[in-house]
């Protein structure tokens, strides 16, 4: 089975909505072994609309819609693929009871607009919305299938999950698993070197690509169940740890911070960071995890030298002698973060995120990490030097200090070669 997604919406080929229903769609279909060819976006027209959907369905056995059901009149999905394939729209009553509910929680009545979302092609099986007025519905022909589903992703994504995943179900005799081995510190091209021998294989495929300055390995089987799969990539994940060992922070996760926040809990440990080019930044990316609260003490956005001496004790001496952006001032204000939260160990940042340099004419993107125990601190000086790039700069400038770290509480950080200062 092969499949086209069809995202219908004049405001997506605006560019005012990202389109994050295709990548939904693409990733769900792919875990279903159901291969996506192509991804096509059409406005709100009829004429175009109707060519799509026909050409869709000379090449793909199924054309998963999304959007153009709404109530007015430019959404006309329904309309379109019922003329393709001769079917009539009618009544469909529980939909519109389900829709009449709908209102009847927000104490709206339901405007007569909506009844229009109740009519649907004679003979389709009907996705209910629990989140919204449209239902989703499929239709078959001549061995074809369409599948409309709302726009609204917080809408399409529960239906997908709750009926469309295991109507589609029976349609798929193989599934695809795909692991991703999260790295830190090595380079996208670097890693596609050392795991050349793996790039060719096709079951499973492993490919490496680069996400927001880190680079990572997606593994990827295709079997019949899920733990045949899982048992062809379990050899060679075990393979990439022994090959690259610390590198990798671990499968599957989300980000850096989460295999932090992680391992701060596991070791019942608390964490600070005062930091100045990175804005709040930083400590906004801990506490975007869930279970933030247990492991981070505080964060303090120490922009003006001032408040780094007066708030974080950074004596004046370094900064005047060091300046602002240097590794005694990231140490000092590591300790200074540590002392007044009391946490196990405190992350200091300093640094130039651009796009225009500072007094001291520093260059852009440096910046210096320090990592602190109270006992000891290590000091990372780190040059992105991407110019205008201020939001990636102090991206990954956070990303180092979520690894050193991870480097720490795995007892690891002296593999990082960082200068180290003994208290
Ligand atoms: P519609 O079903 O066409 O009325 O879609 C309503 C809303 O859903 C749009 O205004 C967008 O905000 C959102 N939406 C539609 N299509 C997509 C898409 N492909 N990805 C993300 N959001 C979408
Ligand atoms: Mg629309």
């Amino acid at each position: 089975m092969n499949c086209e997604i069809l995202n219908v919406g004049t405001e997506l080929l605006l560019g005012d909505i990202l389109n994050t229903n295709a990548q939904f769609l693409s990733q769900e279909l792919a875990k279903l072994g159901i291969g996506v060819q192509y991804v096509n976006t059409v406005g709100d027209n009829k004429d175009r609309l109707k060519r799509s959907i026909t050409n869709a369905l000379e090449h793909s056995d199924m054309v998963i819609t999304t959007g153009g059901l709404g109530p007015t009149a430019d959404d006309i999905t329904k309309e379109v693929c019922s003329e393709v394939f001769g079917l009539e729209l009618e009544l469909h009553q529980e939909s519109l009871e389900n829709m009449k509910a709908y209102f009847n929680r927000f104490n709206h009545p339901m405007p007569l607009t909506n009844e229009k979302q109740a009519y649907i092609p004679k003979g389709a099986i009907v996705f209910k919305n629990k989140f919204g007025t449209a239902p989703g519905c499929v239709i078959e022909k001549d061995k074809k299938l369409i599948i409309m589903l709302p726009g609204p992703p917080r809408e399409l994504v529960p239906m997908f999950n709750d009926h469309v995943n295991p109507f589609l179900q029976k349609f798929s005799n193989s599934i695809i698993v795909s692991h991703r081995v999260r790295t830190f510190g090595i380079g996208e091209s670097a890693l596609a070197e050392k795991v050349s021998n793996l790039l060719d294989n096709s079951n499973p495929t492993v490919a490496p690509y680069a996400k927001d300055g880190e680079a990572l390995l997606r593994v990827t089987a295709k079997a019949e169940t899920k733990e045949e799969a899982e048992k062809m990539i379990t050899p060679i994940i075990d393979n990439l740890y022994s090959q690259f060992g610390s590198l990798i922070y671990g499968v599957d996760y989300e980000n850096i911070e989460q295999k932090l926040v992680e391992l701060l809990a596991q070791k019942n440990m608390t964490i600070s960071i005062a930091e100045s080019c990175t804005g709040g930044y930083t400590s906004k990316r801990i506490t975007d995890i869930s279970g933030a609260s247990g492991v981070f003490e505080c964060g303090i956005i120490s922009y003006s030298n001032r408040i780094k001496n007066q708030v974080l004790n950074v004596s004046e001496d370094t900064l005047k002698k060091y300046s602002a952006i240097s590794g005694p001032v990231a140490v000092e204000m590591a300790k200074g973060a540590l002392n007044l939260s009391g946490a196990s160990i405190a992350i200091g940042i300093t640094g130039i995120a651009g796009p225009n340099s500072d007094e001291t004419g520093s260059p852009v993107g440096l910046s210096f990490i320090a990592l602190t125990d109270g006992k000891s601190a290590w000091v990372k000086k780190l040059e992105i030097g991407r110019n205008g790039q201020r939001d990636y700069n102090r991206y990954v400038t956070g990303s180092h200090a979520f690894n050193m770290a991870r480097m720490y509480l795995e007892g690891q950080i002296d593999e990082l070669g960082l200068e180290r200062i003994d208290f």
